[in-house]
């Protein structure tokens, strides 16, 4: 299950997981995600399109229980859904806050709470959450947004802590800068002076966090646990 899985970073990771195989529930809000289903289609896979806002618990427990309706379990979570709403601190109202700590951490605990219960009986599951350099480093303009990513952090490694016993394994990867419509709304000045900060000399693409998505998912992870996977090209190193 991947959520936010219409766009970006979501979209490539939803792609990665099914042409290796797996079957995908792919969450989007408001952007349809045809392609993907033609996609699984065209791979002799299934996908299960599902309509939902994770800003709402009561979503997050839908698209969930989607999932094992229509295959019978949950092996993999992706908490990818993700927005900004940036603004120097001085300038930030409630509302800006309250929607980004809604969407991209309560999301987050909704989407993980409903899917261990699963994931605990059947004694196996991996969950990613997407977090980002900005919670480990913070960013001018987005203490909402790096507030919720460094969030996802303490939350990642307290639910790896919890369900380590269980056979459930629980990681966060921390991307970059990654072209996608996100970051294509900055603009050039601020582009630029990104691109000086990585020494890889180049932005990350969306299928660069897909391959850690793909890693962490998969049996060569079998031993990683709470562990926050970098994907920046070196930038905050
Ligand atoms: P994006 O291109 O803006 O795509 C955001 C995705 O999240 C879309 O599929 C969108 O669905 C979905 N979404 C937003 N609000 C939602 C909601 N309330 N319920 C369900 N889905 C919702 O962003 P992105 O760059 O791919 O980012 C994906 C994740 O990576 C985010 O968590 C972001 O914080 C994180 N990240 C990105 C970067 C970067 O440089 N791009 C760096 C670090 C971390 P709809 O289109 O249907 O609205």
């Amino acid at each position: 299950m991947v959520t936010g899985a219409s766009r970006g970073l979501g979209r490539a990771i939803a792609e990665e997981y099914l042409r290796a195989g797996a079957d995908v529930v792919v969450n989007y809000n408001r952007t349809p995600v045809d392609e993907l289903l033609s996609l699984a289609t065209e791979l002799g896979r299934r996908a299960v399109a599902v309509q939902a806002d994770v800003a709402s618990a009561a979503d997050c427990e839908r698209i969930v229980e989607t999932a094992v309706k229509e295959f019978g379990k949950i092996d993999i979570l992706v908490n990818n859904a993700g927005i900004t709403r940036d603004g120097l601190l001085m300038r930030m109202d409630e509302e800006a806050w309250d929607t980004v700590i809604t969407t991209n951490l309560k999301s987050v605990f909704a989407c993980s709470r409903a899917a261990s219960k699963h994931m605990m009986r059947a004694r196996s599951g991996s969950i990613i959450n997407i977090s980002s350099v900005a919670g480990i480093m913070g960013n001018a303009g987005q203490t909402n947004y790096a507030a919720s990513k460094a969030g996802i952090i303490g939350f990642t490694k307290s639910l790896a802590r919890e369900l380590a016993g269980r056979g459930v394994r629980v990681n966060a990867i921390a991307p970059g800068f990654i072209t996608s419509d996100m970051t294509n709304v900055l603009g050039e000045k601020v582009r630029e002076a990104v691109l000086q900060e990585i020494p890889m000399g180049r932005f990350g693409e969306p299928s660069d966090i897909a391959g850690a998505a793909l890693y962490l998912a998969s049996p060569l992870a079998n031993y990683v646990t709470g562990t926050v996977l970098v994907v920046d090209g070196g930038m905050s190193m």
